[in-house]
């Protein structure tokens, strides 16, 4: 399905994204007020605009007011962000994505109208985190303040046990939602299933309680 984008903000996340959607054969509009940003992304996406994102006039010549989602990446400039956000919220954007450099910019966004808020290094930082802990936590998803869903590989202490022999429910709270074995992916693994080397369990939770399993059954001693 093809869709309309607008990127505002061409740095290295905004610049990413412009970059990925393109890859993947979405129509995106990138706006930026530096010249030479504007230029790197010429050949890239399908329109390239040199613009102050905080100018109401220009985002609605652009037509920016007419794109179903438009993500900003604008970095350091937090007042510009914010400015920028409002504008889109009132123009009743249906989804709009923005990068918060820390916990109060987020906050704000969120107030003043931002669908989802990102905070990339803050993110990228809690997973690489969580995967030097233990070699077998393969990615980390934070879906809200106090939860996230974990990938783990099998440890040590899992493989030959089942499910129910594990209780890891019972034990710390935790959801094991799939369990992928090869390339089948079983999305309600039942009681008996007995964990093989190299399954990958998807496992749902508190991040309190997902830290508990951390310890006890996924970092191998
Ligand atoms: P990152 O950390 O993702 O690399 P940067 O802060 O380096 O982010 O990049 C943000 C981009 O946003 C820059 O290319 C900058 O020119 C652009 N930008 C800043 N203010 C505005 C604005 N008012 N309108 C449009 N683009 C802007």
């Amino acid at each position: 399905m093809k869709r309309d984008f607008a990127v505002i903000g061409l740095g290295r996340f905004g610049g990413s994204i412009c970059r990925e959607l393109s890859l993947e054969g979405m129509s995106v509009l990138a706006i930026d007020i530096n010249e030479t940003k504007v230029n790197e992304f010429k050949n890239i996406v399908t329109h390239a605009v040199i613009a102050d994102a905080t100018d109401e006039a220009t985002l609605k010549d652009l037509g920016v007011n007419n794109i179903d989602h438009v993500i900003v990446g604008i970095g350091d400039n937090i007042q510009a962000s914010i400015l920028t956000t409002v504008m889109l919220s009132d123009f009743g954007i249906k989804k709009i994505t923005v990068k918060a450099q820390d916990d109060y910019h987020e906050r704000i966004l969120k107030k003043i109208g931002a669908h989802q808020v990102v905070h990339p290094e803050r993110d990228m930082g809690k997973r690489i985190a969580h995967s030097i802990i233990s070699n077998n936590i393969l990615d980390y998803l934070e879906l809200s303040d106090e939860h996230s869903i974990f990938e783990v590989k099998a440890s040590q202490k899992m493989i030959g046990k089942t499910l129910e022999q594990l209780a890891i429910r019972a034990k710390y709270g935790c959801n094991v939602v799939a369990i992928k074995q090869g390339d089948e992916i079983n999305v309600s693994p039942g009681a008996q299933l007995k964990i093989a080397a190299n399954d990958i369990l998807i496992i749902i939770g508190s991040d309190k309680d997902l830290s508990r399993f951390e310890k006890h059954l996924v970092v191998d001693d």
